[in-house]
């Protein structure tokens, strides 16, 4: 999608904004003789930016506006290493707000919905992202931050939430616990926001099925406001994003190159707006496309696809590139497996070997599920894996983000 010239106005604005505060991109730009650019040939030739740089700026170093001027930050875990900070002015906070309400909005709930917050507050930008927005709308927040799912199940009865706000992992917990203990018709929930966890369409069947809901997919991340640039409509038709606050290229995540519009490959955020921490072609590692044409909706923003995946998920196996979502095409087709799935690769006497663990419930054959599901991969994708099947509700859930793929390869 071309940048407009609007859009590269305001590239310019972050631009100068970043200089002038001699911040970590600042110099960086200066180093690099940036003072503006004038056209979309121009702004692609610009440096992308990168996790490892905002860590090396750690703690306040990507800060672009004055000091009185912040009023908060957050973080994003490290996993590995430094954290990043994320510096934020009122009129940053007050911008995701709005953003936020808008992902609200487009999901169809309004300002008499009773809104459970699950994921965690605090330095996360999660809980407190899904708070701002719900108030921005007017809504009953029930803010109850992640765990404690008995205290979370009597609220959501009592006070009758009709919105869930959660991860995949966590919803699907909730969904199992209301089926096993059979008060799903005390539950008034009409509405699940999943937050940025990538997830098969058999995790949303089981979750929607399971507690008769409509599902939103969120999208965001700490570096660029949080969670809430972009949600997906009722149609379904992949998620609009806000291009009056962002602008979205996806690029080749091996050789950096823009890709046409249709083709997958990886996310690159640039801000238009931002204060504390603007940040210009910030590579993402979620694979995404964008989607041509409008939507039904009408809605005159564009949109990317669901999530398919993080370009360090791709893992490689024989020779072969793989990923999560290409295993979860395949499960899709067993209605005898559950959602739940894990991927182990491992080294075993010269040879990389990829056991698939599937749930599956006691009514098949265990060893003929198996051998089905890995002639399936085999033709699919184009290697024979190690599958075992096991009990439903063996694999782990998590309050936070399952994980999926262990690479035992490099342990
Ligand atoms: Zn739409």
């Amino acid at each position: 999608m071309q940048i407009s010239e609007l859009q590269l106005k305001q590239v310019n604005d972050q631009i100068d904004r970043l200089r002038l505060s001699g911040s970590f991109y600042g110099k960086k730009l200066e180093a690099a003789g940036i003072t503006g650019v004038t056209s979309h040939e121009d702004f692609i030739r610009l440096p992308f930016s990168e996790k490892a740089d905002l860590r090396n700026a750690y703690p306040l170093g990507l800060m672009a506006a004055r000091e009185d001027e912040i009023v908060r930050i957050h973080s994003s875990s490290g996993t590995t290493g430094l954290p990043v900070i994320i510096p934020y002015t009122a009129k940053d906070v007050d911008d995701w707000a709005i953003m936020f309400k808008r992902c609200y909005e487009t999901a169809g709930i309004t300002n008499m919905d009773r809104i459970q917050i699950t994921p965690a507050y605090g330095l996360w930008t999660a809980g407190i992202g899904f708070q701002l927005g719900a108030e921005k709308l007017g809504a009953m927040v029930i803010p109850m931050g992640p765990g404690n799912t008995e205290k979370q199940l009597t609220m959501m009865q009592d006070l009758g939430s009709t919105v869930l706000c959660s991860t995949s992992s966590y919803a699907l917990l909730l969904a199992e616990e209301i089926e096993k203990r059979g008060i799903k018709d005390r539950i008034k929930l009409k509405k699940g926001v999943i937050g940025s966890e990538r997830w098969g369409d058999k995790m949303r069947q089981r979750i929607s099925g399971s507690l008769g809901i409509e599902l939103y997919d969120i999208y965001g991340l700490t570096e660029i406001y949080g969670p809430g640039i972009g949600i997906n409509c009722k149609y379904e038709t992949g998620m609009h994003y806000w291009d009056d606050y962002i602008y979205i290229e996806i690029i080749d995540p091996v050789t950096g190159d823009n890709l046409p519009d249709g083709e997958w490959g990886e996310i690159v955020i640039t801000t238009l707006v931002k204060e504390g921490a603007p940040l210009i072609r910030y590579r993402t590692h979620d694979l995404s496309r964008i989607i041509p044409g409008e939507c039904p909706c009408g809605s005159r923003f564009p949109r990317i696809d669901t999530i398919m995946g993080r370009t360090d998920d791709m893992v490689k196996i024989k020779g072969v590139n793989v990923f999560p979502s290409q295993i979860e095409e395949v499960l899709k087709q067993f209605p005898e497996a559950s959602s739940e799935y894990q991927i182990r690769i491992s080294h075993l006497d010269g040879k990389d070997t990829m056991r698939l663990y599937v749930e599956t419930n006691g009514s098949v054959d265990f060893a003929d599920l198996a051998a089905r599901i890995a002639s399936t991969v085999k033709s699919r994708i184009g290697f024979t894996p190690l599958v075992k099947v096991v009990e439903l509700g063996l694999l782990p859930r998590s309050e936070k983000k399952t994980k999926r793929v262990y690479d035992e390869r490099y342990e």
